[in-house]
């Protein structure tokens, strides 16, 4: 998710942390016997961390949204997501997509554009100059000859809004859906 003016909204540790009891969770619910009264206490655990899960995205689309006139997002389907161990880490497929939904339908409400970006290459390529930086994921920082060091993420970032920019300024009927 990137937001214009340099604003980067770190993928809070929340989620990771909600993730992993989620699953922990999950496993204490199937292990306890089903309409008992410890079932019925791991199930309300449960149900409350995927309600936090869906607040927060909520919350995050609609600042992201109420914030920036012009939203434009990385298009991860979700499978791309799984097959990214690291990715799939940081950010969890489903609280992606419930983000991704509501960003869209915020959007809608207060008349903002959003569009989907391809984000091939936008980590690689130096924001600033345009060059190839080839760097793996645990390069946290892009460094490139032009004389940028800037955060990987701020990096990919302003790629994805270049692009975003492009394509509105190409369709100039901009998208009405991501
Ligand atoms: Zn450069």
């Amino acid at each position: 998710m990137k937001a214009e003016q340099n604003r980067t909204q770190p993928n809070p540790r929340f989620y990771r942390e909600a993730e992993q009891a989620l699953k922990r969770l999950g496993r204490q619910v199937s292990r306890k016997v089903k309409g008992s009264h410890n079932w019925k206490k791991a199930v309300k655990k449960h149900l409350r961390i995927q309600r936090q899960r869906k607040d927060h995205a909520v919350k995050l689309a609609r600042c992201v949204v109420m914030s920036n006139d012009f939203i434009a997002l990385e298009d991860l389907s979700v499978r791309n997501m799984k097959r990214n161990r690291h990715l799939s880490e940081s950010i969890s497929d489903v609280g992606w997509t419930q983000f991704r939904h509501w960003v869209d339908d915020y959007g809608k409400v207060f008349g903002k554009v959003v569009v989907a970006v391809n984000p091939a290459y936008t980590s690689q390529i130096c924001s600033n100059c345009g060059r190839a930086v080839r760097k793996d994921l645990k390069m946290r920082r892009h460094i490139c000859g032009c004389g940028v060091d800037i955060d990987r993420n701020f990096n990919a970032a302003v790629n994805i809004l270049k692009a975003g920019l492009r394509m509105a300024e190409r369709g100039r009927k901009l998208p009405k859906r991501l």
